[in-house]
């Protein structure tokens, strides 16, 4: 199977440090070897590929963003850049990392207890514990600050009631962070797997999103010590600040998908005039470039490796006409050692920057189900 080799047409590789293009390298390896074998199978199984958690942890893709607690302390574009990679081998695998980092660790570390980040972060960081963020129920989803999910204090311990739905990871998850409604606004709950009175179930036969797990929460007389409470999160700013955290990762997500559309093009172009014979392919043939209009010059600009000079130039006017400019260093301070991150070890030299930036011609098998989904409404 040809490996995928990006898709560069408006030269923004030449914006990332050499230190983001490694995550992205990282991110991309780790997809192409580890996960697009499994996605075919994973999506008509209807099952998340667990056997992969360990190593979302190994390599610090989890809470990747964050610092403290063995995080790897990305920077954003290096987290987006992940996100991406992770997305362009299915929308599931990406909502994996982003319900955990972005949805649970998140708010522990932000909103959390010293007790509560000593008794999670590390270990939702190396995928040993799982989480998952009920917010959404039956009848309240666009609009949270409906939600009937209630919690009464008793003594040392609050009493949770409710019901949330379309929760990912929900019944693979050791801890539920369940928003619920309180006389004092809606606070936050670490609610752990067998606590009385609570369930998580799966919900099956889901058209999209299939390698990711869906599932319905239930508390009912679920009593949790107050100690189980997040201290900081106080009304519905709390749950909406982790919901931003988590499309910043979506919104890179997207782009991840439009390059495994690509490249899937790529592929149809190539083998699409052999096929169909010469009738009716003049589009095709366009961008294979005999009088190509600007579309096809930009697919054949990126398919020849920048050996289309025009295109470096009309990025390049671009890139200045909209004031765009090139990262500035990283304060020494912000150096971070990845080397506890493999891939980066083994297969990414110092160096590496002109491999990691192709744009060769690549093809991408697209018998992979149609993992790529619905990321427009989801939470996570
Ligand atoms: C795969 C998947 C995973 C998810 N994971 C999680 C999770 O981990 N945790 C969690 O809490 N939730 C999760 N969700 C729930 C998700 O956040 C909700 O689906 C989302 O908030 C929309 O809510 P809803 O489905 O009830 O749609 P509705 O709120 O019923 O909206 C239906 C449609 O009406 C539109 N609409 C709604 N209100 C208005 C308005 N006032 N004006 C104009 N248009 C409007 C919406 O844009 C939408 O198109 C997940 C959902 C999916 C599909």
């Amino acid at each position: 199977m040809a490996r995928f080799a990006g898709v560069d047409y408006l030269h923004i590789d030449s914006q990332f440090t050499e230190q983001e293009l490694m995550v992205r390298q990282t991110a991309r390896q780790f997809v192409e070897d580890r996960v697009i074998p499994l996605v075919r199978d994973s999506f008509r199984d209807g099952r998340f590929p667990k056997e992969l958690i360990p190593e979302l942890g190994r390599l610090g893709f989890l809470g990747a963003n964050l610092e403290g607690y063995g995080c790897a302390g990305m920077s954003n574009v290096e987290y987006g850049l992940l996100a991406q990679e992770l997305e362009r081998a299915d929308s599931g695998m990406r909502s994996f990392i982003s319900v955990q980092g972005a949805l649970v660790m998140y708010p522990i570390l932000t909103y959390g207890s010293e007790e509560q980040k000593e008794r999670w972060l590390s270990k939702m960081q190396s995928g040993e514990a799982l989480g998952c963020f009920g917010l959404t129920e039956p009848g309240f989803g666009s609009n949270p600050a409906g939600m009937l999910t209630k919690a009464r204090q008793d003594g040392g311990h609050w009493i949770l009631d409710g019901e949330k739905t379309w929760i990912t990871n929900g019944s693979i998850a050791d801890v539920a962070l369940v928003w619920a409604r309180t006389p004092e606004g809606i606070r936050g709950f670490l609610v752990e797997k067998g606590t009385p009175g609570f369930s998580a179930s799966e919900l099956h036969g889901k058209m999209s999103m299939r390698m990711s797990v869906t599932s319905s929460l239930s508390m009912s007389d679920c009593r949790v010590p107050s100690s189980c409470m997040l201290p900081c999160a106080k009304g519905l700013k709390a749950p909406l600040s982790c919901l931003s955290q988590a499309r910043y990762g979506i919104g890179w997500g997207v782009i991840g998908i439009l390059h495994h559309a690509q490249a899937v093009r790529q592929q149809t172009d190539r083998v699409a005039p052999a096929r169909a014979g010469k009738a009716g392919m003049d589009d095709h043939r366009d961008y294979e470039g005999a009088a190509p209009g600007a579309a096809g010059r930009a697919f054949k600009g990126s398919r020849e490796g920048g050996a289309g000079a025009h295109i470096d130039v009309e990025a390049q006017q671009r890139r200045d006409g909209a004031g765009m400019r090139a990262p500035e260093p990283r304060p020494a301070g912000r150096e971070r050692n990845y080397g506890r991150v493999p891939y980066h070890a083994a297969h990414v030299q110092p160096g590496d920057g002109e491999d990691v930036r192709g744009h060769g011609p690549h093809s991408c098998t697209s018998d992979r189900g149609a993992g790529h989904g619905d990321c427009g409404v989801q939470v996570g």
